[in-house]
């Protein structure tokens, strides 16, 4: 090899290493000032203040169109090029004011009231309410064992919170069946009504609600949870007088749909526009609580992207957008009008990122995408890990995203999961249960993989 050749190489080599060096140096350098920009300056937890003292966000409630408003004036407010608003037509499900069980027909128990919270979707009682014997079951296949039983019963579903799970979404998601599909089993063999055990990894007597599940040409009947602590004391009662009633009065309702909306913010992209990084989460929540955790902080978190891109003058390549899906929580109309939009224009997702799993440290991403896009993430880990993200791993994204089938890489923000069940859905999810540093350390991670896609792409490994 003639001896220039060689040291033209060298030099090619020399400089290479220099590029990439100091492309990691302004990265790291970037990747601080986010970290520290969110810790010392809050702003996020500041806003999900004023977002929670706006009143709760049910889908098609009058106080979830007031918080769109001002997420939208928000969203103008940090500097997005565009702010608007998607149209979606979403359920209109009321809880009304009357949720109210009591034991009756007992000489022990009679007057006893169990803490009861209506379930998300469902019908509610006559004013005199439903009044019938309990039959308790802790599995889907025990009411089956037990059917004969059923006909004029209210079904009792007592299966608990599984704690040994380390992962506590592994123990919702199975006992949240009952919760979505009680209804349906209890109607199948002649129930008059159904009560839910909360599903919650705490022991309070607070009921956590949620979406439950009717079934095309099965009866419908009213459904809601209990508290923990009076589902205890019901099963225990049962045992002493199994003779029992429970009377029950709900004046939910189902309305007609209604005109709600996505509200979408961005900063356009300047060497790609039509290639979109989409940083979101849900902003309906259920009524019970602020909807703090779930997903008030989410939403906030993927609107602080943007502000931090602003506030630290980082000039996007990508289209960086924020999309503020309206209802997940019952039918995933928002999710499904902006998958549809995705379809239709001549835009490009890269990648879509939610957070929807409470505001509490982070641990790492799971991406729904293939393994090379995967790997190529995880490249970036020593950037993550300044703001205590641990790994990057395959995995589901989240629930609105999880629908942008054309996105490249659909992503999941992860955090600490030990206490989100504790809070979720129920009135313990207001802001006081909030820590500011975890939920913008969440801001931090979100920011800095949005900073890193948008720079670095996925195509190149
Ligand atoms: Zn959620």
């Amino acid at each position: 090899v003639p001896i220039r050749y060689l040291q033209l190489a060298i030099i090619c080599f020399v400089l290479l290493i220099d590029y990439n060096y100091s492309a990691a140096k302004v990265d790291s350098i970037t990747v601080n000032q986010i970290v520290k920009t969110t810790l010392q300056h809050q702003t996020g937890y500041q806003l999900l203040a004023e977002l929670c003292a706006l009143g709760y966000r049910l889908s098609g409630s009058e106080s979830s169109l007031r918080a769109i408003n001002w997420a939208k004036n928000k969203l103008q407010t940090i500097g997005c090029d565009t702010v608007w608003l998607q149209s979606v037509q979403v359920p209109h499900w009321e809880r009304g004011d009357t949720e109210d069980a009591q034991i009756v027909n007992s000489s022990k128990f009679e007057n006893k009231r169990l803490n009861i919270a209506s379930l998300g979707g469902s019908i509610g009682t006559a004013d005199a309410g439903i009044t019938g014997k309990i039959l308790e079951v802790n599995s889907f296949e025990n009411l089956l064992k037990l059917k004969s039983q059923a006909q004029d019963k209210i079904i009792f579903f007592n299966q608990a919170f599984n704690q040994g799970f380390l992962n506590t979404f592994q123990a919702y998601g199975v006992a949240v069946k009952q919760r979505t599909q009680g209804a349906i089993a209890a109607a199948k063999v002649g129930a008059i009504g159904s009560i839910v055990r909360s599903v919650t990894s705490k022991y309070d007597n607070v009921p956590h609600v949620g979406m439950m599940s009717y079934e095309e040409g099965i009866k419908q009947i009213p459904s809601a949870s209990i508290g923990v602590i009076d589902a205890d004391f019901l099963s225990k009662a049962l045992i002493e007088d199994p003779n029992l009633k429970v009377t029950i009065k709900l004046s939910c309702r189902n309305l007609r749909d209604t005109e709600s909306f996505n509200v979408i913010g961005e900063i356009r992209g300047v060497e790609f526009p039509k290639q979109v990084i989409l940083v979101g989460g849900h902003f309906d929540a259920w009524d019970k609580g602020d909807g703090a955790h779930d997903d008030g902080a989410g939403c906030i978190q993927a609107m602080e992207v943007l502000h931090l891109f602003r506030y630290l003058n980082i000039q996007p390549k990508h289209t960086i957008r924020c999309v503020l899906f309206i209802d997940e929580e019952q039918k995933q109309t928002g999710a499904k009008t902006y998958a549809n939009y995705a379809l239709s224009t001549k835009e490009n997702h890269l990648a879509a990122i939610e957070s929807d799993r409470g505001a509490f440290s982070p641990r790492g991403f799971t991406i729904d995408s293939d393994s090379s896009t995967i790997e190529h993430i995880q490249d970036w880990l020593p950037f993550l890990k300044s703001a205590g993200i641990d790994w990057v791993r395959k995995g589901s994204s989240g629930a609105d995203v999880s629908k942008i089938k054309t996105a490249k890489a659909r992503i999941g923000y992860v955090p600490d999961d030990q206490r989100y069940f504790d809070f979720h859905h129920s009135e313990n999810d207001v802001f006081a249960s909030i820590n500011a540093r975890e939920m913008e350390l969440g801001t931090a991670a979100m920011a800095i993989l949005t900073y890193l896609l948008d720079k670095y792409g996925l195509n190149e490994k």
